[in-house]
Order: C-alpha cells, then sequence, then structure tokens
C-alpha cells in the first residue's frame, strides 16, 4: 500500500508542503501521497490519531499546533526537547515521535544556499514566538558572535533567552534581550525576521543604521514581499524570504520519514519561478 503523509494545521489550504513533498518523491522515486488536513482548532489530538489508525505514517504540522504536537508525542527528538514545539511527526513503530526540523531548514537555508556563514556574525532575531524557539538551538551551535533576540512584547524575548541560557552550553557572550527601541546604534551581520508582521503588511520597529556593510536580511515569511525585506533592499542589505528554509525543513522531514535525503535546490528553483509567475 502506498505510503500517507500530510500537513495538518488551521488554516492549512495555503500551504506548500504538498507540493514539495510530491517533488521529492518523484526524485527519489519514493511511493508516497502527502495531502492536507484542516484539523478543529480543539480537535487537533483526535485528528492525528485518527490519522494514524487509518495507516498515515507521518505528519508536518503548521500553526497553530506545533506546541499541541509538542505535547502529543510520546518521543521527542533533541532539537524538539528544546525547543517545546514539534513541526514533524513520525508513526513508525509503535510510538509518536516528534521532531523540530525548522532550525535546522533555517540554518541550511543561510549557510548552503545563501552561503552565509553563522559563526562569528552578529545575529538579530526579531520575535519571541514559536518559529524564534524552533530555531535558536541549532542557530547557537553555529557559534554565532552574538545573538540579540528583540520582540514587541520585550518579556517574551527575555523568557526565550532565559530558557535557552539554561540548556545551551554554546549560548554566546552576546546573548540578550532588547526592545526594538534600544537597538540604536547597534549593527548586525544578519537579521532574521521571525515575526509575523509580514503576514499584516507590517514590520518590527528597526532604526536607521542596523545594517553591517555586507548584511543579510532574512525574513520567514515567503511567497510575498514583505515590508522589512523592502526596507532591507532599499538599505543596501542583501535580502531572502522563508522560502529556502521551508524546503529545507521539509526535506528534513522526508529524510526523518523516507531514509533518503532529497535534493532541494531544484526545488527551491521551481517554487520561485511559480511565485514569480
Ligand atoms: P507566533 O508564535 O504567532 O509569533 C509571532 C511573533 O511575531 C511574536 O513574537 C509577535 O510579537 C510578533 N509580531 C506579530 N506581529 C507583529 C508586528 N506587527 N510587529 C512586531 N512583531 C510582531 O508565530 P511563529 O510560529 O513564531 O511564526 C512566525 C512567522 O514565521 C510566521 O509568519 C510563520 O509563517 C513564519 N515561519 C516560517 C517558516 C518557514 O519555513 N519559512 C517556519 C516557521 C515559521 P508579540 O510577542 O509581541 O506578539
Amino acid at each position: 500500500m502506498t505510503d500517507q503523509y500530510a500537513v495538518i494545521g488551521n488554516p492549512v489550504e495555503h500551504s506548500l508542503s504538498p507540493q514539495i513533498h510530491d517533488q521529492f518523491a518523484r526524485a527519489t522515486g519514493q511511493d508516497l501521497t502527502y495531502g492536507r488536513i484542516l484539523a478543529p482548532l480543539e480537535g487537533f489530538r483526535d485528528a492525528v490519531l485518527a490519522f494514524r489508525a487509518a495507516g498515515g505514517k507521518g505528519l508536518n504540522v503548521t500553526l497553530p499546533f506545533k506546541h499541541e504536537a509538542w505535547r502529543v508525542a510520546g518521543v521527542r527528538s533533541g532539537f524538539a526537547l528544546a525547543a517545546g514545539a514539534v513541526n514533524t511527526l513520525s508513526f513508525e513503530g509503535g510510538s509518536i515521535e516528534g521532531h523540530n526540523t525548522d532550525g535546522i531548514g533555517l540554518v541550511r537555508d543561510l549557510m548552503q544556499n545563501l552561503r552565509a556563514g553563522i559563526r562569528g556574525k552578529r545575529v538579530l532575531l526579531m520575535g519571541a514566538g514559536g518559529a524564534s524557539y524552533g530555531v535558536m538551538e541549532p542557530l547557537l551551535r553555529e557559534q554565532p558572535e552574538s545573538v540579540v533576540v528583540a520582540n514587541r512584547t520585550l518579556e517574551k524575548a527575555v523568557e526565550l533567552v532565559g530558557y535557552f541560557e539554561k540548556l545551551q552550553s554554546c549560548a554566546p557572550q552576546g546573548f540578550s534581550a532588547r526592545a526594538y527601541g534600544a537597538l540604536a546604534g547597534t549593527q548586525f551581520d544578519i537579521l532574521i525576521n521571525a515575526t509575523s508582521a509580514g503576514l499584516e503588511g507590517a514590520m518590527p520597529p528597526l532604526p536607521e543604521g542596523i545594517f553591517a556593510p555586507g548584511a543579510l536580511a532574512y525574513d520567514m515569511v515567503y511567497a510575498r514581499r514583505t515590508p522589512f525585506l523592502d526596507f532591507a533592499r532599499a538599505r543596501g542589505a542583501r535580502i531572502a524570504d522563508g522560502l529556502g528554509m521551508l524546503v529545507e525543513q521539509a526535506a528534513e522531514s522526508f529524510f526523518i520519514w523516507r531514509g533518503v535525503r532529497p535534493e532541494t535546490a531544484p526545488v527551491i528553483r521551481a517554487l520561485t519561478q511559480k511565485a514569480e509567475e
């Protein structure tokens, strides 16, 4: 029987995951189908268990269920453990395994696709929601010179930094939380927008002069122009959206499920072309 996978969320119709996994399956010759499941806001656990009972092999989890998926998982992999959020469930064997591949996806996109080394760089991470928790440990492992977390609600950034300081043996000296208003006079080499502001056509309030020469501005939001990327481009920064991260995190999920690592470059190219049409 053909193995079944899906992305589960609410809403979920916008998700590009079925297209991505279909391309991975074709390219690697894997026999699988990949669909979408719209779970009721109060019915995530039941929807997961029903899919599994019907023979489903694995799920990608998207908003707003990543924290709930962490609770549903009986076994959690290293990055998911720290992140407190799960974006990949695997039903091989008797247990429900939870993984978080968002951070691996971001780091691979930065380092391999965009050739932006992280080691020794000054990193600004905007946002203190699920995405920031998901990427923090893999980011810190690359040994940046500093990581400043800025958030509209400062307490959440302080909480995030405190949480990872306790977990991490490799937290850099300059690992701190700041309000946007306190960023004036500081420059960064890599600026990552992990807020959802771009979805509402907004951006975090950044001061002038924040981009170091040659800086990379990265917005996790994909498939649309965001005010943050427009702001960065107008100030001479290199820019990238989150499409590469999306494809790289999907490739890691595919590897967890199938034990095969698909090539990501052709998929990123095809999706970029489609978005530009
Ligand atoms: P979340 O948990 O809802 O957190 C949203 C964050 O955005 C919070 O820190 C919030 O600040 C901040 N925010 C929202 N509107 C803002 C505004 N107008 N100005 C400044 N800050 C604002 O969401 P999430 O799960 O972290 O996801 C964040 C974004 O990353 C989403 O757009 C998601 O689609 C994207 N994402 C992309 C990928 C990918 O593969 N490319 C993977 C994961 C996530 P407060 O705390 O003050 O409310």
